[in-house]
């Protein structure tokens, strides 16, 4: 029989899925259900990158699991899901762990979709499609704001009325479970650093920066949404508030223009006016694409100071995410001026995406580290359904 562990990641109109056996951390397919809807498509590819065959119905969410479940089915037909992990952006101010899935769990989380309204209701429509498809099977739910549940007060509030705070308006920050998954790479093959102070750049479609002591999380950027903090693929990353005022006040525009703007217009693609995409602006070479770049490792600098003075040092660097694992250039114009607190670039190591792109006398330690945030909801599920090897 193939015992294995399902993982969910679900998006607006996309569902990124893996399967993972019980025991291990290669997965045994991973996939995409993109552009959800008339004109869905589902790429499966097995450990050796050949596709699965796959087709079915993918015009919502639900349909997609089950064309996802049919091909793996298709493929391994003795297939026994043990547990099913589901990535859930928001799981409130106090959750710091991993939760199995229950009806007053789902309530509660349904609560939090105001905090969240872009990303939440998709979560919590994956893990109800999945519940329907497995009445079963154990479901795990795993959140990005539980790694940063450790800050300190001063990294967790604004400075809004008491009022906001209590009800919720909070910096939660994000990307939770890549951190997660650098801070125990760390731990595993650098225990020295894992215990000093380490800023965690995951620099991809989103991008944000986390501070860590102790490989628990002090400060991020990201703050009460996905917003905050750095430039991004199509996201504003920090913005006067008085920005907002403006727009309403003077330009008429309202919640959901706004929203569309931030989120969808913005960034990279706004400020290049060409496009959301890394690869495609260091190829293009415009001016403005160049401008786009520039600001990018600006506030990328200025986010690593602002992690190191919250951390009162820095003892190693680490690059994550698509740009972050594959773009040298990034890498080499984020740390280029960043001499004065000990950080200092190999670029022949830089050039070769090694782990360590560090000279060996530098102070600080630079690191490129690839995220798997599908390894750990897939070990949270393993552990919560008792699956054997849970790591
Ligand atoms: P997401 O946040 O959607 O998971 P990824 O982590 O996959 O996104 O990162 C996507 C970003 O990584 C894109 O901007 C893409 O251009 C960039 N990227 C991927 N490979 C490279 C590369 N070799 N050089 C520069 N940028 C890259």
């Amino acid at each position: 029989m193939t015992r294995a562990v399902l993982t969910l990641n679900a998006g607006s109109s996309s569902l990124k899925v893996a399967l993972f056996p019980e025991t291990g951390d290669d997965p045994l397919a991973t996939g995409l259900a993109d552009r959800i809807g008339p004109d869905g498509v589902l790429t499966l590819k097995d450990a050796t990158g050949a596709p699965i065959a796959s087709a079915g119905d993918l015009t919502s969410h639900a349909g997609a699991i089950a064309a996802v479940i049919a091909a793996f089915r298709a493929r391994w037909p003795d297939l026994d899901l043990a547990a099913i992990g589901h990535r859930v952006v928001h799981g409130g101010a106090d959750r710091m762990t991993p939760e199995m899935v229950t009806g007053p769990l789902l309530a509660e989380l349904a609560q939090l979709s105001p905090f969240a309204p872009l990303h939440q209701p998709h979560n919590l429509a994956g893990i109800r499609a999945a519940m329907e498809a497995f009445p079963g099977v154990p479901q795990v739910a795993c959140f990005d704001t539980a790694f940063h549940r450790s800050h300190p007060f001063v990294n967790d509030t604004f400075a809004l009325p008491r009022a906001f705070y209590d009800e919720g308006v909070r910096r939660y920050g994000f990307h939770g479970l890549s951190y997660d998954y650098i801070a125990g790479e760390l731990a595993r093959s650098a225990p020295h650093l894992a215990e000093g102070r380490v800023v965690v750049a995951h620099l991809g479609n989103g991008a944000s920066m986390c501070g860590m002591t102790h490989g628990r999380s002090v400060s991020s950027t990201m703050g009460f949404s996905a917003l905050d903090g750095l430039p991004m693929g199509t996201r504003c990353g920090q913005l006067d508030p008085g920005v907002l005022l403006y727009l309403m006040d003077q330009r008429g525009m309202n919640a959901a223009q706004i929203t569309d703007l931030l989120y969808r217009q913005s960034g990279l693609l706004g400020l290049s006016g060409l496009s959301n995409d890394m690869r495609t602006l260091e190829a293009a070479g415009t001016p403005e694409a160049m401008q786009a770049i520039d600001y990018f490792t600006f506030r990328c600098q200025r986010e690593v100071g602002a992690m190191a003075a919250a951390l009162g040092g820095i003892d190693a660097l680490v690059f994550c995410g698509g740009i972050g694992e594959n773009s040298r250039l990034i890498r080499a114009r984020i740390c280029e001026r960043l001499g004065w607190m000990g950080i200092e670039i190999d670029h022949a190591r830089n050039a070769q995406n090694d782990r360590i792109i560090s000279t060996d006398l530098a102070r600080t330690t630079v690191m490129v580290i690839p995220t798997n945030e599908e390894l750990v909801i897939a070990r949270a599920a393993r552990r919560a359904s008792g699956a054997e090897g849970a790591a």
